[in-house]
């Protein structure tokens, strides 16, 4: 396959799989403010799922243009992808579909026109880190489509864009939707190593910027932006700052997050095998970005300011503000713990 190199267009014609997920959703709104002719792939079955349904009708009333099916049926993607003429590919599936990718991969190689695909990353760098299990086997999937991406020779990136801006709860793959604790922090280790932490809508932006800028072709693309790098102890002293008050703080060890991990409860495990390796290992931060197949975001565009964990902080803030206002208005005693739990539609 020839990699053509486009110039950056806005009339690239996108289509998104995964975006009635927690990524995805970013993406396919990012996709869509930026002009792009946006198709979103839905699988059947979600007359029964309210929420998922509810993207599914925002995004359209939004401009995406919806079609149905699976990325695992590769003669139907392959006929989706040629019938569309679409430029680029973005799967955004979670953790449990990375494979399903084989049919779509196999499809954008029959079809031989797609500019940029970027399979299901939005994480670490797959190849460099290499948390315990059960979180490894979710990277050895990632790796085996990468392999085939480059077997065949179609145009890539790889969006290793780190944390969620949010509290980063050891059990929760989705944190952002929560807000950060309210009656006490669970600090890993000591502390002091320390993350990148990105909101959800600057994951959404920059990867649509990435998806035809020549520069990026072919590379894994590292969102590190300087002002959002922390520790668990500096996190917990900035949302201290926003609710006005101390809270108690409680060690997670080391090997509390390796028992968690080897108890293999999914997706709990997972995500503790994850949070072992962002802050007892630093994976974000051991290596450095100097290899040819590598850039980082910030070089690409040092103008574009990234959203900081001090304005997501904010975001969360307001929310407990209006949660607290309409429980005090119906209950009048909600202890602040029957919120910490609460989803929230926070941007970050
Ligand atoms: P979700 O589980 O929230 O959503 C998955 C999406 O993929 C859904 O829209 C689902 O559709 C769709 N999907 C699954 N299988 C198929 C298929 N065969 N064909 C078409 N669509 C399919 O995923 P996440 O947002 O959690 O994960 C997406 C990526 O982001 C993963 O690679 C994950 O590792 C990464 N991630 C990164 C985070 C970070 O902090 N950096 C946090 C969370 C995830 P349906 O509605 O039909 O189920």
């Amino acid at each position: 396959m020839t990699v053509s190199a486009s110039t950056p267009t806005t009339k690239s014609r996108v289509l998104i799989a995964g975006a009635t997920g927690f990524i995805g959703q970013f993406v396919a709104s990012a996709s869509l403010d930026s002009g792009r002719q946006t198709y979103v792939l839905v699988r059947p079955g979600l007359a029964g799922c309210l929420s998922k349904s509810k993207v599914v009708k925002s995004l359209h009333d939004k401009g995406a243009i919806i079609l149905n099916g699976s990325i695992s049926d590769r003669d139907n993607m392959a006929k989706i992808l040629k019938d569309h003429e679409i430029d680029i590919v973005i799967s955004a599936v979670g953790g449990a579909n990375v494979l399903d990718q084989i049919g779509l991969v196999e499809a954008i190689k029959a079809v031989g026109t797609i500019k940029r695909f970027l399979p299901s990353e939005f994480g670490h760098d797959v190849v460099r880190a290499v948390p315990v299990e059960p979180g490894e086997q979710m990277y050895k999937d990632k790796r085996v489509i990468r392999e085939l991406v480059e077997k065949y020779s179609i145009p890539y990136n790889y969006i290793c864009c780190n944390s969620i801006a949010s509290w980063p709860y050891y059990d929760n793959k989705h944190p952002a939707n929560v807000l950060p604790p309210l009656d006490h922090f669970k600090i890993y280790g000591d502390g002091t190593v320390k993350a990148y932490f990105v909101a959800g809508t600057d994951i959404g932006k920059f990867t649509m910027k990435i998806v035809d800028d020549v520069r990026a072709i072919n590379k894994s693309v590292h969102f590190r932006p300087s002002s959002n790098f922390y520790n668990m102890n500096e996190l917990a002293s900035l949302w201290e700052k926003k609710i006005g008050r101390t809270l108690p703080r409680a060690t997670v060890t080391e090997q509390d997050l390796l028992d968690i991990a080897a108890e293999n409860i999914i997706p709990e495990s997972i995500v503790a095998s994850f949070t072992h390796d962002i802050f007892i290992k630093g994976c974000q931060s051991n290596f450095s970005i100097n290899g040819p197949d590598d850039i980082e975001v910030g070089t690409l565009y040092p103008d574009e300011a990234f959203r900081t964990v001090d304005e997501c902080f904010n975001d969360f803030a307001l929310e407990l503000k209006d949660t607290a206002m309409d429980l005090g208005s119906k209950a009048n005693a909600a202890p602040n713990h029957a919120v910490e739990s609460m989803a929230l539609s926070a941007p970050c």
